[in-house]
């Protein structure tokens, strides 16, 4: 693989010998934190156990309540957060993230019956003002984050070749949308388009191209930390119930997903099996509508017919 994101996720399966006795400061485990190439000062690592940020002291970092970026906790250091006059989010560069997208996902992929097909899914779960629109990532790695806004979508082919059928992919969209619907996306990606010296900015140190970039990765890769993800795993069973799929087939997600932070595809879907008991549990508690879909066959039909990967 040659693209960006392939290098960078060389990067994240390569170990440095400082983090092999790094301990994680959420789940405790020994060489489970990988580097993440987001130009943060004091480094990104991720935990593969449990999905905590971490920098490269092994101090515990998780997504600031103002711009959502990997921070370390209050009063420990000096954060140059986002001036409260900046938020909230303006509107992202669409022409810079039209360029970037290639570079980081791979070549684009044709596949137009797919993106609309995903889409579609989208439509169903947060219907909006604008049609919903889909960037599918060249690659085998289970990744998928939402743009500011929620209109745009960015997914893997791996993600699609990975999921069982279409209550599967609701969900997995269903959980992006909590996100977005919670401000932390546009947070996030709110301080990429500004040019100030001394702000934003300069503490990502890389320029707007740049700051964009480790938006993106960030979001595909990091995520929100443990906490948020779980929370968004339970609120999206229930917007998946809502929209009338099976909620009972979320359950099976984590599982599927979960080998990707094993070798070392970003952190999002660690902690498998807890999080595969908490959402039986909750599922459990949602009365599944008796005609509620999984719809197997169509999501075989949309996205098996497709010779998914250009790279292994
Ligand atoms: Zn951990
Ligand atoms: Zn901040």
């Amino acid at each position: 693989m040659t693209t960006l994101l392939g290098t960078l996720l060389d990067s994240l399966r390569r170990r440095a010998p400082a983090e092999e006795n790094l301990a994680c400061p959420r789940c405790g485990t020994r060489g489970s934190l990988v580097p993440v190439e987001v130009s943060l000062p004091g480094g990104l690592l991720a935990c593969r156990s449990c999905g905590q940020a971490a920098d490269e002291t092994g101090r515990r970092l998780d997504p600031c309540p103002r711009c959502a970026w990997p921070s370390p906790p209050r009063g420990q250091d000096r954060h140059p957060c986002l001036p409260a006059e900046e938020l909230p989010s303006s509107p992202l560069d669409e022409a810079l993230l039209e360029d970037l997208l290639p570079e980081v996902t791979g070549r684009p992929v044709e596949t137009e019956r797919l993106e609309d097909y995903v889409a579609g899914v989208l439509e169903r779960l947060a219907p909006g003002p604008e049609p919903a629109r889909v960037h599918l990532l060249d690659g085998g790695e289970p990744l998928v984050c939402l743009l500011p806004g929620g209109r745009r979508l960015v997914c893997s082919l791996g993600m699609l070749a990975v999921l069982e059928d279409e209550a599967q992919l609701a969900f997995v969209l269903a959980r992006e949308v909590v996100f977005e619907e919670r401000g932390l996306v546009g947070k996030r990606f709110a301080g990429t388009g500004r040019e100030s010296r001394g702000g934003f900015l300069s503490f990502l140190r890389g320029g707007t191209r740049r700051t964009v970039r480790d938006a993106l990765l960030l979001s595909l890769l990091v995520g929100w930390g443990p906490d948020l993800e779980r929370e968004a795993d339970l609120l999206a069973l229930r917007r998946v119930a809502r929209a009338g799929w099976d909620p009972r087939r979320a359950a099976g997600v984590p599982a599927l997903l979960e080998p990707g932070a094993l070798e070392g595809a970003g952190s999002r879907f660690a902690g498998a099996a807890a999080r595969a008991r908490d959402l039986r549990e909750e599922a459990a508690l949602l009365v599944a509508r008796p005609a509620s879909r999984v719809n197997r066959e169509v999501y075989r039909r949309a996205v098996g017919g497709f010779a998914v990967f250009a790279t292994p």
